[in-house]
């Protein structure tokens, strides 16, 4: 349920209305609209007479959420949520653009990458150092070691870090390192590694499994944001299709169907998306085109020798081209790199 207030009303008020909810059970969550305070009340455990609740002080009106998603919804909160990472707000006027390696390979590689990047414009430097593989016989990462190098390169370049982060246990050491923890397409529906980051207080980027419904991916950003981490950023990685062509079939309109929904910031992957190291811009341009709040591609200075994903990263070189088109775009838009 969204429970409004009036306008104007004491925070005492509001910690009333709040404390009464919590005796039935409900768990409430806040958020300021226009002057207003909004609370959202979530479970079902003990019923709950909402006629009697209209008229509690200070309570202006009581509506269902009528989604299955709750606090992600535009229902809860009207407004875009914004979140500050370095130098960067995602899901403001500013287009986020990540990049970097598939992998953390070694130290020589993510300073050259870094650099490159953040030249060209990128404000977050990606690199996994934790890999999901298909293979267990694929290279799986370099671990810790590769979270310091991500770390130190990104200073170095003034660049925010994101990385993913495979189970729930490696969430407080990936957090020590990384400004983002990326969740991978994989793991979406992973609730205890959802529960987990959803207690912490580092942004959650929360990569669309390749199977799943936009309701699905929803309902896994509530999982985060219904512990109390409200800092989720959705990631259109690519769905799996009939289409073999591509590596995936990158679902843009997601983007406008998410943005309707929720009021989180969506940022798209190209990369992962097609696969293919030529379509990676194309659909770059279409994201940014169709709404996304900001990008997140691999970039390599020698793909044919990275130890991952290396037929769909983009050239240094090629990345710069395609921020300064992105930047063109965004324009259009109202929007800037
Ligand atoms: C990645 O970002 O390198 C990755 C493994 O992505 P996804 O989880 O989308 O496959
Ligand atoms: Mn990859």
């Amino acid at each position: 349920m969204l429970v409004l207030l009036e306008k104007g009303v004491s925070e005492g008020v509001v910690n009333d209305v709040a404390a009464r909810l919590r005796m039935f059970g409900l768990s409430v969550h806040r958020t300021d609209h226009e002057g207003q305070v909004r609370l959202g009340a979530i479970g079902d455990r003990v019923p709950v007479d909402w006629e009697a609740a209209r008229r509690w002080p200070g309570v202006a009106e009581i509506r269902r959420i009528p989604v299955s998603f709750k606090l992600v919804s535009r229902e809860f909160r009207p407004r875009d949520t914004v979140i500050s990472v370095g130098r960067c707000a995602i899901g403001g006027e500013q287009l986020a653009l990540m990049a970097g390696p598939c992998s953390v390979e070694g130290e020589e590689q993510v300073f050259r990458i870094a650099e490159a990047v953040a030249r060209a414009g990128a404000t977050i430097m990606r690199g996994g150092a934790y890999k999901p593989r298909t293979s267990p016989y694929s290279f799986q990462g370099l671990g810790e070691e590769g979270l310091k190098i991500l770390r130190r390169a990104a200073d170095a370049h003034g660049l925010a870090v994101v990385s993913e982060v495979l189970d729930s246990q490696q969430v407080p050491l990936v957090a020590r390192y990384a400004d983002i923890l990326q969740i991978g397409a994989r793991n979406m529906q992973n609730s205890a590694l959802l529960r987990e980051v959803g207690r912490g207080e580092k942004p959650v980027l929360l990569k669309r499994g390749p199977a799943c419904t936009i309701e699905e991916w929803l309902m896994s950003a509530e999982h985060i944001v219904s512990h109390g981490n409200s800092q989720v950023i959705l990631c259109e990685r690519g769905i799996r299709t009939f289409e073999t062509y591509t590596r995936y079939t990158l679902d843009l309109n997601a983007i406008p169907v998410v943005k309707e929904l929720s009021h989180l910031p969506v940022v798209v992957d190209p990369s992962h998306g097609t696969g293919i190291r030529n379509k990676v811009a194309p659909m770059a341009r279409a994201a940014i085109a169709a709404g996304a709040d900001g990008l997140i591609i691999e970039v390599h200075h020698d793909p044919d020798h990275a130890l991952s994903d290396g037929p769909q990263s983009l050239y240094p070189e090629q990345f710069r081209e395609l921020v300064e088109q992105i930047r063109a775009i965004a324009k259009v838009l109202g929007r800037r790199v």
